[in-house]
Order: C-alpha cells, then sequence, then structure tokens
C-alpha cells in the first residue's frame, strides 16, 4: 500500500512540473517578443517622425513645429508622411510675369478686405491677420490696389504706355518701358487676387521713399510669416523684369515664404530651382 503511493506520488510529480516549466517557458518567450516588437515599433515611429521633420517644408510652421516637439518630448506618434505638394500643383505658387500669362479661365473665389478690396478667400485670413498685427504696432498700413479684373489691368497699362508715349517714346519702346512699371494685360498678378498693393498711410505716393515708412520696413521684415513676400525686390529685376516695388506683396503660403526670405531669391529663382 505504502509502495503504491508513493508510486502515484512520483507518478504525478513529474508531469506537474514538466508543465510549470513549459508554461515559465512560453510566458519568457512571450515577453521577449512582446519586447521585440515594442523596440521595432519605436524605431519605426523614430524613422517616421524625423522625416516628415525634414520635410517640413512641405508643411505648415504650425505642424513642423509640433513634430520637432514630439521628438524632443520622446513621445512616439506615428505620423503618415504626406507626399511633398509639387511646386507646379501648388495654387500658391502659380507663376504669372510677363513670360507666363494668367491660366485662360482662371477663377477666383473672391472676397473682401476692406475698403471695398477684394483678394482670393484662400488668403484672407492670413492677410487680415498681417495688416491687424501692424496696426497692433502702432503702424497704419493701408491697402491701395488687390484684385483687379481684366479690364482694368489692360486700362492701367494703356495709361501707363500713354504716359510714356506723351514724353516722346515710339510705341514699341513706350511699351516696354510701361511694362517696367504695370504688367501688361493677363501678365499681372494682381489678376489672380494673390497680390496686394500695400503703402503707408502716412505716405501713398508710390515711388521708392515708400521703403522708407515703418510700414514697408515691418512688412518686409515680417511679410512671410503670413505667407507674404516681397515680390519685386530690386535686386531681382533683371529677373522680374519689373522695377523695384516695395509695396506689392505676393502670396505664397508660410513655408514658401520662409524659404524665399531667407535666401533671398524672387518667386522665379524658387520655382526653377531643385534646391529648395
Ligand atoms: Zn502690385
Amino acid at each position: 500500500m505504502e509502495q503504491k503511493i508513493k508510486k502515484k506520488k512520483k507518478f504525478n510529480y513529474y508531469p506537474n512540473a514538466s508543465i510549470i516549466i513549459l508554461i515559465m517557458l512560453l510566458i519568457i518567450l512571450l515577453i521577449l517578443i512582446t519586447y521585440q516588437y515594442i523596440k521595432y515599433e519605436q524605431l519605426i515611429s523614430k524613422q517616421t517622425t524625423s522625416e516628415v521633420v525634414q520635410d517640413g517644408n512641405n508643411l505648415e510652421n504650425g505642424q513642423a513645429e509640433n513634430n520637432t516637439s514630439n521628438n524632443q518630448t520622446g513621445n512616439i506618434i506615428k505620423i503618415e508622411i504626406p507626399e511633398k505638394t509639387k511646386k507646379e500643383d501648388d495654387w500658391r505658387l502659380i507663376l504669372i510675369n510677363k513670360d507666363n500669362p494668367i491660366p485662360e479661365n482662371y477663377s477666383v473665389d473672391l472676397v473682401e478686405i476692406e475698403d471695398g478690396h477684394k483678394v482670393d478667400s484662400r488668403i484672407a485670413d492670413e492677410l487680415k491677420q498681417m495688416l491687424e498685427d501692424a496696426r497692433k504696432e502702432g503702424l497704419k498700413p493701408l491697402i491701395c490696389s488687390s484684385y483687379r479684373t481684366e479690364e482694368k489691368q489692360d486700362r492701367l497699362f494703356k495709361d501707363k504706355i500713354r504716359e510714356y508715349k506723351r514724353k516722346g517714346y515710339e510705341n514699341s519702346e513706350a511699351e516696354e518701358l510701361a511694362s517696367y512699371w504695370v504688367a501688361p494685360t493677363n501678365r499681372g498678378e494682381h489678376q489672380s487676387g494673390l497680390a496686394v498693393d500695400i503703402v503707408s498711410q502716412n505716405y501713398q505716393i508710390l515711388d521708392e521713399k515708400q521703403e522708407q515708412t515703418d510700414v514697408q520696413k515691418w512688412l518686409i521684415q515680417n511679410s512671410y510669416k503670413y505667407g507674404f513676400i516681397l515680390r519685386y525686390p530690386t535686386s531681382k529685376k533683371d529677373i522680374t523684369k519689373i522695377n523695384y516695388e516695395p509695396w506689392h506683396y505676393r502670396y505664397v503660403g508660410k513655408e514658401n515664404a520662409e524659404i524665399i526670405m531667407k535666401n533671398n531669391i524672387c518667386l522665379e529663382e524658387y520655382l526653377e530651382s531643385e534646391e529648395y
């Protein structure tokens, strides 16, 4: 009888121990797999985040900053990498100059900003914010030109040609000279609703002294923060074929404006270069 019990005990002991060891091994294996998986996930997330930050040029500033802070705090958030919008597909970067007329059937949804001045509704908030912030600084910016119809651009251009003719210039010469001041019909940015001329309320004459006003000094320094660039800097006259106009601001979007401003290039150079 005693022997029987012993045998039974012996018989029960070994299978139990084996099962426990097996379960423990399985648990260890599971922990190891989970740990490796988490490490892999972290690695993937980090790569994705840093790629997005490098690609930040293509994002709104705010987004790019958020991504950077995620990296700093060590929070790992999976972020989808957005496809980079090609410059030629970006509505904010449409090139309108003497060689590039505004596309036929170009349509624009207009909204009034102030004093009857209208612009493309997509740029209204940033333009309003820029004017508001300038005014908070005690400045007095005044929009003196905004969206223009084809007819208005045509009229302004012809007026300028007449002005040169009165000074004694021949037709073609008068036209050439006029085009340095007023864009020819369908070749002016004002027809897109993406450009505004802003002057100082205290000095409303469109000449080089405009640049000396506090309003222009502030705008030249700060407009990029709102997505605007000074479109025709003097140093770029040979490329833009427009005389210096320290009052003509063109919307290109914040991230584009920042690159253009910081690299001291004009829109034509920005669009042609693969570098930026
Ligand atoms: Zn203008």
